[in-house]
């Protein structure tokens, strides 16, 4: 039996295509989500959640657009979320220290261009900053209005603001084929049931090529392991993310701090390494004197959907006209996502979008 009583369907419940079934919904379509597990327990549980790509001026211009777009969103969402749901997913501006002495050149000039506040900061403007840090360097990039989100709660409270706009959730239901003729996608194959839409979009996270393979064969996104340790301090203790030879700490409201992360290409195995666990506990407690007396109170790992200089595809696919992919948002999908996934509703309703879709474009195969 086919299943077809939706206008949209949505392969994959990670942050990307629930915040895309959000704003879909909010438009009054219909929206099924078909999710493999449960929704938001991949990479977008994994995650930090720092509003900002690290390092951003590293990125190019479209990366750095759909960041500003997430930056001056991200406010407004939580406080909606939290309202709607009475779930808080916690955006908390702690502002982020960036220890990157031969870059405050391209770091100041990224922040003129995007319009963010900089401070290069001494020794001791960075211990007033953040008393308890062992060794502050002579200068640090000191960008005051970087927020963070915890994504658990983020995950949570989205899950609870679809339904409630009516989007049909459906988990343990992985797409196992998706089904084309005559240049349309005609339904789509799973372990439960086959489904059919109007229009369907693939945002499966680093998981999207294999679905696409038939379809997309080159689709270059990839999975790209990051583990991360949490200690638990006191509220409060840890006041500042800082970020310093691609190793962040995220201090929460609630005292919980995390330290991560690892960038480790080795498919899609999200086992933790105790060796690894000792490593991130030593550079953290080398920052942070304070954290050689705080418990570690969990250690996990999570598959980020890797991608060429970290550019997100979102968008129609040339031919199938009825097909759309949202995925490959790298090291950046949370403070990516929100963007990303207005531009892919403006694309699936064919309204005006948000900025210019081109740079997210699917690469023409050669
Ligand atoms: C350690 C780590 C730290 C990070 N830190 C940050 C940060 O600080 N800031 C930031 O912005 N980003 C960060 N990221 C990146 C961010 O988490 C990801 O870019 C983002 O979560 C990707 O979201 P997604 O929805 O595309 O993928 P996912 O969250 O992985 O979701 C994809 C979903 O698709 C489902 N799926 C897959 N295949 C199928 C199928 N065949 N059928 C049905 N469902 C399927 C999966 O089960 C999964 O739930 C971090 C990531 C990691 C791992």
């Amino acid at each position: 039996m086919v299943h077809s009583a939706t206008d949209i369907l949505i392969i994959g419940g990670g942050i990307i295509g629930l915040l895309t079934a959000k704003f879909l919904s909010e438009e009054g379509h219909k929206v099924t989500l078909l999710e493999r597990k449960q929704p938001a327990q991949e990479s977008s549980w994994a995650g930090g959640g720092i509003l900002s790509p690290l390092y951003p001026w590293r990125y190019p211009d479209s990366v750095n657009q759909l960041a500003q777009w997430g930056h001056q969103y991200y406010p407004t969402l939580a406080n909606s979320l939290r309202q709607q749901t009475h779930i808080d997913p916690e955006y908390y501006q702690t502002g982020l220290l960036i220890a990157a002495p031969d870059e405050i050149d391209q770091a100041q000039t990224w922040a003129e261009k995007f319009g963010h506040s900089i401070g290069i900061l001494d020794e001791s403007e960075t211990l007033c900053c953040e008393p308890r840090l062992k060794k502050p360097d002579p200068a640090t990039i000191w960008l005051p209005d970087v927020a963070n989100i915890r994504n658990p709660r983020l995950g949570q409270s989205l899950i609870k603001s679809v339904a409630l706009s009516g989007v049909n959730i459906i988990p343990d239901t992985e797409v196992t084929q998706i089904v084309q003729s005559q240049g349309r996608i005609t339904e789509v194959r799973t372990t439960n049931h086959t489904y059919s839409a109007s229009q369907y979009l693939v945002a499966a996270g680093a998981w999207s090529s294999t679905l696409l393979k038939n379809i997309l064969p080159d689709f270059p996104v990839y999975p790209m392991k990051g583990q991360m340790i949490l200690f638990k301090t006191k509220p409060g203790e840890i006041k500042r993310m800082l970020l310093k030879e691609d190793r962040y700490i995220i201090p929460r409201k609630d005292g919980h701090t995390l330290f991560g992360s690892t960038l480790e290409r080795v498919g899609f195995d999200k086992a933790t390494s105790p060796t690894t666990k000792t490593e991130l506990a030593s550079i953290a407690q080398d920052w942070f004197p304070v954290l050689k007396t705080a418990p570690i109170v969990k250690h996990w790992a999570g598959l980020r959907p890797a991608s060429p200089e970290g550019i997100p595809t979102i968008a129609q696919h040339p031919e199938i006209k009825n097909l759309f992919i949202n995925a490959g948002h790298f090291r950046n999908g949370v403070i990516l996502g929100a963007a990303s996934a207005q531009l892919m509703s403006n694309l699936i309703l064919s309204q005006t979008p948000i900025i210019d879709p081109t740079p997210y474009e699917i690469a023409p195969t050669l």
